[in-house]
């Protein structure tokens, strides 16, 4: 059984359709890749999953259950996270605090402590008392995906971690990504930067105005059928 089974998926803003009929499955510890052009549906499906976007309840199996719809809150305490687009740190709060946050709600202990993401996040720890705001993009991005693990989540879901950032920084970031896969985190990634996508993921969908236009290994997948699934004719 997938651990994230979707279904049929549809989503709305308004009378406005962003997807159309989604099926999409995400493995135990795979890391599934959602790449498409500005305006895709990419963080649409994010925040679907994520019960920010109504949904179908069956549209959204997670771990065997339906959770299509349900409040956000709910969503988060199954094993969820979220590393939303722009980071979105709380600007009154130090990097620790802003870190901390991420785990209320959630009950039990895991892998990813405080002690355990200061050290995924060397800089971090040696920033703690820092305001969020007073870090760079990359280190920023670094607190935003720390808050998601404190949840100790069995998905994490990025939108976007490469935005703004220099190609060097962009590294920086994405070097966190084998240490979380080797806890057995399934991880999403939405990613506009193809090249890192398909460099880390085990597997690519790709969106092109709300539909699914090309599933595959990227070993499998021609840059042709890329750039015509990506842009379409
Ligand atoms: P981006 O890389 O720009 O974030 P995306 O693939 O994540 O692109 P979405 O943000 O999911 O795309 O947007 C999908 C479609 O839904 C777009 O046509 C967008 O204009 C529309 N849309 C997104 N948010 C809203 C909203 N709050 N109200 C109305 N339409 C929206």
């Amino acid at each position: 059984m997938a651990l994230l089974d979707i279904t049929a998926l549809d989503a709305f803003y308004g009378d406005f359709q962003a997807l159309f009929g989604l099926d999409l499955t995400v493995g135990r510890g795979e890391t599934l890749a959602i790449i498409g052009a500005n305006g895709a549906g990419k963080s649409t499906l994010l925040k679907t999953i994520t019960g920010l976007i109504p949904a179908r309840r069956e549209a959204v199996r997670f771990d065997g259950e339906p959770i299509g719809g349900l409040p956000a809150a709910d969503i988060m305490r199954r094993g969820i996270a979220m590393v939303p687009e722009g980071r979105k740190l709380f600007p009154s709060l130090t990097v620790e605090e802003n870190l901390l946050v991420g785990g209320w709600g959630r009950k039990g202990s895991g892998r990813w402590s405080l002690a355990a993401l200061y050290e995924l996040f060397p800089i971090l720890g040696a920033r703690r008392n820092s305001p969020g705001t007073a870090l760079s993009g990359g280190q920023q991005q670094m607190v935003a995906i720390g808050r998601a693990l404190i949840s100790n989540p069995s998905l994490l879901l990025c939108d976007e971690i490469s935005l703004g950032l220099a190609p060097i920084v962009i590294r920086d970031v994405y070097a966190c990504l084998p240490s979380i896969r080797a806890e057995g985190t399934a991880i999403v990634l939405v990613e506009q930067d193809i090249v890192q996508a398909l460099a880390v993921a085990d597997r690519v969908v790709c969106l092109q105005e709300g539909r699914a236009t090309l599933e595959g290994r990227p070993a499998e997948l021609s840059r042709e059928a890329i750039q015509h699934a990506y842009f379409g004719d």
